[in-house]
């Protein structure tokens, strides 16, 4: 069995080194080597020993191994077969860690666990952070708090305010499904390789179900086409991507006091939510009717 003390950062590269890993970018992989940053992270999930917790991109297990002290049982996946390999051998023990070797982004995380019982508590690979947190948010089954750090840049885009520069998709997927807030900005020397930027610990915490299934694909629709475009006027993205013609979304826009010259970030998370559920609401009037 190899020596652990993970947020040494010499044992962490000499860990690295015995198992062959050259630290990729293309995986994100920047290591936690600071031990005040780990507590944070746990502490900020508030895990009590009957959570389950899901950890994507174990990496060397630095939060597994307090994930595990912690929750009922930990799920976690990690895409390095190196880095797997070496889990497996040192979770061997602990029954409650259940490591599985694969890619987040094929494995179906939605149809494969419980994930609205389940706590995500993640270092996330930069390269596709964004990406898995979008997908989580969009889920039925969207799991019950997201602890997770994630780079600065990215956390800006999270909890912005509408008309902010960094308000866009990635802010209105997420905070239709979560409240979110900023927990602690780390510095990139808590990492190794060190990266070039600083990162964040975010917490979300699940909202109720605002929008039903097809209110989703509808919000999912608009939002994307919207902010694909979003110096243009809301209502002509609104009207190509709804089928509505333009009178109807102007009326629509101007019920919810919005102007028809708004553009897409001038739009609250709220008004995005009820625009998609007036959407759908026509849609399938328009439907029945027929
Ligand atoms: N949790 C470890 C830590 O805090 O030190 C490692 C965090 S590192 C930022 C990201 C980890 O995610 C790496 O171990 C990387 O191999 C893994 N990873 C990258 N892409 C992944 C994916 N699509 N699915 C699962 N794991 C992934």
């Amino acid at each position: 069995m190899l020596p652990v003390k993970l947020t040494s950062p010499s044992s962490a590269r000499s860990i690295l080194s015995q198992l062959g890993v050259h630290p990729s970018k293309k995986l994100g992989q920047n290591f936690l080597i600071d031990r005040n940053i780990a507590e944070i992270i746990i502490a900020a999930a508030d895990l009590t020993g009957r959570d389950r917790a899901l950890e994507i991109g174990p990496g060397l297990g630095v939060l597994t191994e307090r994930l595990a002290a912690s929750a009922e049982s930990v799920t976690a996946i990690e895409i390095d077969a190196k880095l797997c390999a070496y889990l497996q051998e040192r979770f061997r023990e602990q029954p409650s860690v259940n490591l599985i070797c694969g890619d987040i982004l094929r494995l179906d995380p939605g149809g494969r666990f419980d994930l609205a019982q389940m706590k995500v508590v993640s270092n996330l690979p930069y390269s596709s952070g964004s990406r898995i947190l979008m997908e989580f948010a969009m889920m039925m089954n969207r799991p019950a708090c997201v602890v997770v750090t994630v780079q600065q840049e990215v956390a800006d885009r999270m909890v912005a305010a509408e008309g902010s520069g960094d308000y866009g998709l990635l802010t209105i997927w997420l905070q239709t499904a979560y409240d979110v807030r900023a927990v602690k900005s780390v510095s990139p020397t808590c990492f190794w390789p060190v990266p070039v930027v600083q990162s964040c610990v975010v917490k979300m915490v699940r909202r109720p179900d605002a929008l039903s299934g097809p209110e989703k694909k509808v919000f999912s629709r608009i939002t994307k086409r919207c902010f694909s475009h979003r110096r243009k006027q809301v209502y002509r993205m609104l009207a190509a991507g709804s089928g509505l013609d333009n009178a109807t979304v102007v009326e629509l826009l101007g019920n919810m006091g919005l102007s028809p010259k708004a553009r897409p970030s001038d739009i609250s998370v709220e008004q995005w939510i009820t625009l998609a559920q007036e959407i759908a609401g026509v849609a399938e009037l328009a439907v029945r009717r027929t």
